[in-house]
């Protein structure tokens, strides 16, 4: 069993901006603000950083597979999802702690870093034991507890944008993790809900750059939970990072077919590899490199 990360010092909350700027506004500091993990990665710096891995933890089999496939590929973070925020109460809900367990003892064998899901604030430092950033999820974007729970972690938090919200609601969410003291917020464009049905969610291509010029904060792409389908995965990343995002979160399952959560976005195997190369090209045509 491998042993739980060193917490980080607690945090102090921070005293409000002057009115009507943000702790996240470049008008405070226009410097990127990059978020460094013990690892060594940095997520807001030059080098775009693949997060990938199954939606949830289903077995130790499944997960490693999925975890060789996407660090093979280039990622340097696992994901997966141990506590899993679904629509009905009869899916399946997710491994708990013992996905914990599985998702670090993984990331730590391969030498990557490890982001997962938190949907309670009375999981925050449980899951802070165990993950180097902690996901918080669509549907729990304004559970205010939540993200004061997490800011009070010190660990980094990926907060995604709400599938009804608008980008001063996603700022003004970020402000409540920012405000307990612990400056290393990703924003995460995920697709929102349009009248569009083709896909998923629509993905508001447009966040990104706006995202990117009134904030600090890195911003991190999730293609597939917009897509919805695994064949359109690569192009929404490829445009994501062209449109200037720092980092992509990517679901991949050694078996897509068998998967129980978000089978039909997730990569195959081959096609996390292309994916990856594919996204290499982009990057580098925007003077940025993959890992
Ligand atoms: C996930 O990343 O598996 C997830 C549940 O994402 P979202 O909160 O964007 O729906
Ligand atoms: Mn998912």
């Amino acid at each position: 069993m491998s042993s739980a990360l060193d917490r980080p010092q607690q945090t102090s909350p921070v005293s409000a901006p002057p009115d009507g700027t943000l702790l996240s506004s470049r008008e405070l500091d226009p410097t990127d603000h990059v978020i460094r993990l013990s690892s060594g990665i940095e997520i807001g710096g030059r080098e775009i950083v693949l997060m990938a891995g199954p939606c949830a933890v289903e077995d130790v089999d499944q997960l490693v597979l999925a975890a060789e496939t996407v660090s093979a590929g280039g990622a340097r973070i696992l994901r997966g999802g141990a506590y899993k925020p679904r629509s009905s109460p009869y899916s399946f809900q997710g491994l708990g702690r013992r996905g914990l367990l599985m998702l670090r003892s993984t990331a730590d064998r391969l030498g990557m870093a490890m982001v997962t899901e938190v949907v309670a604030p009375e999981d925050v430092p449980l899951v802070a034991d165990y993950a180097d950033i902690l996901q918080i999820g669509a549907r729990n974007m304004a559970n205010y507890r939540l993200l004061e729970e997490a800011g009070r972690s010190m660990r980094p938090v990926l907060l995604k944008r709400g599938l009804g919200s608008t980008i001063d609601e996603l700022l003004l969410a970020a402000e409540y993790v920012l405000a307990q003291g612990n400056p290393d917020v990703a924003l995460c464009e995920r697709g929102i809900r349009t009248f569009e049905t083709a896909m998923r969610f629509t993905l508001d291509i447009g966040a990104i750059p706006i995202l990117k010029q009134r904030t600090r904060l890195p911003v991190v792409l999730d293609p597939s939970h917009a897509a919805g389908a695994a064949e359109l995965v690569g192009p929404l990343a490829r445009a994501g990072i062209a449109a200037g995002a720092d980092a992509l979160l990517v679901e991949v399952h050694p078996n897509p077919r068998e998967a129980l959560c978000d089978g039909a976005q997730s990569l195959g195997p081959r096609q996390f590899a292309q994916l990856a190369k594919e996204v290499g090209r982009v990057a580098a045509a925007v003077d940025r490199r993959t890992g």
